[in-house]
């Protein structure tokens, strides 16, 4: 989607990418919430977690790309949190699918 700014990321036109492969792309959140906080996105434009029809991504993603990431990142031995905000009372605010990876300090419950 042209005026998508989690597109223009991942199609490595603003920012910088810390994973790349064929369908999915990650990058640092410009306003980290904690020590470790990468966004992960498909690199095809879908809406949200809702909109996600593809079984193969979401698969790819929670099964190869977050462990990578994790041990990328160094909190695969301490623990990490992914989010995925879905709607206005989720708290989502940009409108291209992203799994939040947290970690790096001690997460707390509930969320707010
Ligand atoms: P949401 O609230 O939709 O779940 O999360 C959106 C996240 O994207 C926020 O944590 C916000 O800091 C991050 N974000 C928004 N715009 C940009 C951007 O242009 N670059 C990066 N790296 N992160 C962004
Ligand atoms: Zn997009």
């Amino acid at each position: 989607m042209a005026d998508c700014v989690f597109c223009k990321i991942a199609r490595g036109e603003i920012g910088t990418l810390i994973y790349e492969d064929e369908t999915v792309a990650a990058f640092n959140d410009a306003s980290p919430q904690a020590p470790v906080h990468v966004l992960i996105v498909p690199k095809v434009h879908v809406a949200n977690i809702t909109e996600l029809e593809d079984k193969n991504l979401a698969a790819h993603i929670f099964t190869e790309v977050v462990p990578e990431i994790a041990k990328k990142t160094g909190v695969d031995v301490t623990g990490f949190r992914l989010v995925v905000n879905t709607g206005e009372e989720g708290g989502q605010t940009v409108n291209h699918l992203h799994v939040h990876l947290l970690g790096g300090r001690k997460m707390t419950w509930p969320p707010g």
